[in-house]
């Protein structure tokens, strides 16, 4: 069977097209869908199971857009609503199909918010806390949690499969020097571009220019853009920011259902 990673949102925070936003990339992704970007997360495939990485407010959405009827485990990098607000989304698949509960590895610190978040969801999920730099070995392939730098506690994770390396690292600004070098040279660095133009939040997020350095600092075979806001600073459509990537070889343009086989 197939090992991938499918990319299931590239948004950021309000999605694209914003409800309250009348930007050019916006309008065009209002006027053609195949533009949209919904909030950021992730699928993986290994052998039979199915991975989620991150549960966006759109899950349901993306399920349905992609077909995928089975979940084995889910991952979050943070707890941030963009990033896990769609775990309720979850509740009937678990008890109607899976009917036991689903495990569900989030960073520590978020066990308490998750409780007092969801304290209907108890049955639901069986949550447990990873560990930065644990290997979690899921069909023929592992994924281990790297710190990356969020505010609060994130990770972003590295994905091997045979000699395949792919980093998953949706929401950081920069890399703490560990986490840059366990990433080196890997095949597909997936980033933070949350930013096109200014970066008004460089604690928490990157722009489209430092993930592109970021990406030849790693030495990165591919970089790949994710979390785009589109128009938190200069709003930008994308004919432009297609164009940005192209110059760089190696940089690519994240899309929602843009897959990479492992
Ligand atoms: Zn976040
Ligand atoms: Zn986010």
């Amino acid at each position: 069977m197939a090992r991938r990673f499918k990319l299931l949102g590239t948004g950021a925070g309000p999605g694209t097209p914003s409800f309250f936003c009348e930007c050019p990339g916006c309008r065009e992704a209002l006027e053609n869908p195949v533009y949209g970007r919904t909030r950021s997360g992730a699928m993986i495939t290994s052998e039979d199971s199915n991975i989620l990485v991150d549960t966006p407010p759109d899950l349901r959405v993306q399920l349905l857009r992609e077909k995928i009827n089975q979940i084995d485990y889910i991952f979050l990098t943070h707890w941030h609503y963009d990033h896990f607000g769609g775990l309720g989304e979850l509740e009937y698949y678990v008890k109607l199909k899976r009917k036991e509960r689903l495990p569900l590895y989030l960073p520590a610190s978020a066990k308490n918010a998750f409780d007092d978040a969801f304290p209907n969801l108890t049955d639901v999920f069986r949550v447990e806390s990873w560990k930065f730099g644990k290997r979690y070995f899921i069909g023929n392939l592992s994924i281990t949690p790297l710190p990356a730098c969020h505010g609060i506690e994130t990770a972003g994770f590295l994905v091997e499969s045979g000699t395949k390396r792919l980093a998953y690292f949706p929401d950081t600004a920069a890399l703490p020097a560990e986490t840059a070098r366990s990433v080196a040279a890997v095949d597909w660095l997936i980033v933070d571009a949350t930013f096109y133009g200014e970066n008004w939040f460089p604690e928490a997020h990157m722009s489209v220019d430092q993930a592109i350095n970021l990406g030849l600092a790693v030495n990165a075979r591919q970089t790949v853009f994710t979390h785009l806001s589109i128009h938190y600073s200069r709003p930008v459509i994308n004919e432009e920011l297609t164009a940005v990537a192209v110059q760089h070889p190696g940089v690519l343009v994240g899309y929602d259902g843009m897959v990479f086989e492992l």
